[in-house]
């Protein structure tokens, strides 16, 4: 999608707009699975962009789905992928929930002892399962995205090997897969390596072992000199690691990844309008007619997206502070030279496809923004923009 193409979809459908082209999530996917065995399977964390036609696009190109909640699952379903194409990765919840999974028949991954327990005392063989092992690798962009670290909350840590063990001796759970997620933006490919070595040794515990999942952290590029993870080289090593593997312990098992960002950061394209430039004694500010309730990623792990001014860019480059139109400290980027912004100038950030849409809020009572899908040349609308009646919906007027 070219920028001429984007200019056209602000003018189209108004700003501020996510929009998606779906070519960039097809080669993203088609990357990955050639730079891997044909066996190996990529289960999209949904979390990252949800909406029923991404998953429906991406169920289309025949990856599979890694859902954090019941209301993934059923999207998924939904969307299209057969319940076994789906893996139910949840966080702290409760034993009705996964019972609700389980009467989908999805795949069931499982973080915690507790629950381990309750399930395997009511349940026994009866279901297979998956257990989620925090691995207790550091990985990853910054503490607040990595998963795998000491503090971390997900997961079964491995130090506790020998209690899961138990329960499963004496509750008869049947075991078919290993989980780990170490975090996002992993650089270093040898961290998959590290713990692909580690799912190995635990492997020998899990006589009906089928999988090894190994969630994701495939890394993007945000910013010119980033690197994107090399996973035709990372293909590369776990298949020799595989092959390794299965030759030592007579084991041959199937290799899942979980890539959110991977595929869809890239199709996205947040598209807004500048309402004001103010100069301060400080700095000029671009105000634009969003805000951090819309792409939430900047203020919350100081992520950086590249923003360009789609409207004047052969303009003098000048150096902007980006804010948005929350009442907070609501600021997009700091101290970024951009081609000169005029009012009315529409900018884009680039890389808005994972994380941004769907971690938006009406906070402040604005508007959601409207999403479109950029698909065989056509920008197509995949979500209305919200409107006022929007922020009532559910409320109850008891005054
Ligand atoms: C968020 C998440 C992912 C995806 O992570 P990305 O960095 O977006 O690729 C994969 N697996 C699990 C369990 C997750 O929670």
């Amino acid at each position: 999608m070219n920028n001429k193409e984007l200019l056209k979809v602000a003018e189209e459908f108004g700003t501020p707009t996510y929009v998606y082209d779906a070519a960039s999530i097809k080669s993203q996917y088609e990357k990955l699975v050639s730079s891997f065995q044909k066996s190996t399977k990529f289960f999209y964390a949904c979390k990252a962009l949800s909406n029923i036609n991404i998953l429906k696009y991406v169920q289309q190109l025949g990856a599979n789905l890694d859902c954090v909640s019941i209301n993934e699952v059923k999207l998924g379903l939904k969307a299209g992928f057969t319940p076994k194409r789906i893996l139910f990765t949840p966080n702290c919840v409760d034993l009705a929930e996964i019972e609700e999974a389980m009467a989908l028949q999805v795949h069931i991954n499982i973080d915690n002892i507790s629950i381990l327990e309750q399930f395997g005392n009511k349940y026994g063989a009866t279901y297979p399962i998956f257990v989620r092992i925090n691995p207790h690798i550091f990985a990853g962009g910054n503490y607040k995205i990595s998963t795998g670290h000491i503090d971390s909350k997900f997961g079964i840590s491995i130090h506790q090997l020998r209690h899961i063990e138990r329960i499963v001796q004496s509750t008869q759970i049947n075991v078919e897969g290993l989980h780990m997620h170490t975090g996002s933006e992993i650089k270093d490919t040898d961290v998959f390596l590290q713990g692909l070595d580690i799912m190995f040794e635990l492997a020998a515990h899990f006589p009906n072992l089928k999988y090894l999942d190994m969630g994701s952290g495939f890394k993007i590029p945000y910013q010119d000199g980033e690197i994107e993870t090399d996973v035709m080289a990372l293909g590369k090593k776990v298949h020799k690691a595989m092959t390794d593997f299965a030759k030592e312990s007579g084991k041959k098992l199937e290799l899942w990844f979980e890539p959110g960002k991977f595929l869809v950061s890239k199709s996205g394209h947040f598209l807004v309008k500048t309402n004001v430039i103010k100069q301060t004694t400080a700095t000029v500010f671009a105000g634009i007619n969003s805000g951090f309730n819309h792409l939430i990623r900047p203020m919350f792990y100081d992520a950086y997206h590249i923003i360009e001014n789609l409207s004047n860019p052969k303009g003098p480059e000048r150096i902007y502070t980006v804010v948005g139109n929350i009442c907070e400290t609501d600021t997009f980027a700091w101290d970024r030279k951009i081609n000169e912004i005029r009012e009315s100038d529409i900018l884009v950030f680039r890389n808005a496809g994972a994380y941004g849409f769907e971690m938006s809020s009406n906070f402040n009572s604005r508007l959601k923004p409207a999403e479109v899908l950029f698909l065989d040349g056509k920008a197509l609308l995949i979500r209305k923009r919200d409107e006022f009646e929007d922020l009532l919906k559910n409320q109850i007027e008891i005054l």
